[in-house]
């Protein structure tokens, strides 16, 4: 018997319906395949029905990598690591599908790490990746809204985002006490080029610092009140950071990298 590990976030998908709903968004058939976090096996099963080339998972929890290992003998390749040691850039030599119920405590630090890995190619297709719902309104959150923050910011850069559903806790075993999230992520053709993505970090993290102050302060701390940036960025100093679009924070990394080249 299983006993669930709140420790690393197991939380079993156990609602068919869903289930089929995650493996329909995207076409597998002939395509390589990585899922984060497989545990039972409940996505796997379905993913494996739909005939992919490879198939690859990451499990952390030694027994669940063991038993999947037995169960799917020669149909998956079991990675049994922690998902943020592994630099999946490097792993695969072709394009491929991300499936994940993620575990809540880390997803946004994986979503992070995915999104600083892209270079100037992507190493995935799509991510179909589930969060809990309060950090899926902050990914897909826009300005002006109180969601909006340095994770919409870094996930909107380079990436599409469309949210699926919202997922009840009756779909989960055993049941978290949060709502969940099904968002979909796709490759932007075009992304604001930025040299360093550790730039656009800590750029944000000085303007959300003060999430309810207005924007002199930190403006001032990296731009020592350059008042070309702010003629040429439209950027109203009496403005909150939340007021910000996503462009013009990535206009702003942009500016900071010029000053410091
Ligand atoms: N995909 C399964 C499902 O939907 O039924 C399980 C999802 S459960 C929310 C999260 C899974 O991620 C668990 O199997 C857990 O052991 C695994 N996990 C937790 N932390 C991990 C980490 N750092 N690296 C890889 N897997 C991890």
């Amino acid at each position: 018997m299983i006993i669930a590990k709140k420790s690393l976030g197991q939380n079993f998908l156990i609602d068919q319906e869903i289930l089929e709903l995650i493996t329909n968004l995207t076409s597998i058939e002939g395509k390589s395949v990585l899922e984060i976090g497989p545990g039972t096996g409940n996505l796997t099963s379905l993913i494996l029905k739909k005939k992919p080339k490879e198939f690859y998972v990451i499990e952390k929890d030694n027994k669940l990598a063991e038993r999947l290992a037995v169960n799917y003998k020669n149909k998956i390749k079991v990675i049994n690591e922690d998902v943020l040691k592994i630099e999946e850039n490097l792993l695969f030599s072709e394009k491929i599908i991300v499936f994940g119920n993620l575990p809540y405590n880390i997803s946004t630090e994986i979503l992070s790490k995915w999104i600083m890995s892209i270079k100037n190619d992507f190493w995935f297709d799509c991510l179909i990746l589930m969060f809990q719902k309060e950090v899926a309104d902050r990914i897909i959150a826009k300005s002006n809204s109180s969601d909006y923050g340095r994770l919409s910011i870094l996930s909107n850069w380079k990436l599409n985002i469309k949210k699926i559903c919202d997922i009840s806790p009756k779909s989960f075993y055993p049941r978290p006490k949060i709502d969940s999230s099904l968002l979909l992520f796709t490759p932007k053709d075009n992304f604001y080029p930025i040299k360093n993505a550790k730039n656009l970090e800590k750029v944000t993290r000085i303007f959300f610092k003060y999430r309810r102050k207005m924007l002199k302060k930190p403006f001032n701390q990296l731009f020592d009140g350059d008042q070309k940036i702010l003629n040429k960025l439209k950027i109203d100093l009496n403005l909150r950071p939340q007021n910000l679009d996503f462009e013009t924070y990535y206009k702003l990394t942009d500016e900071y990298e010029n000053l410091r080249s």
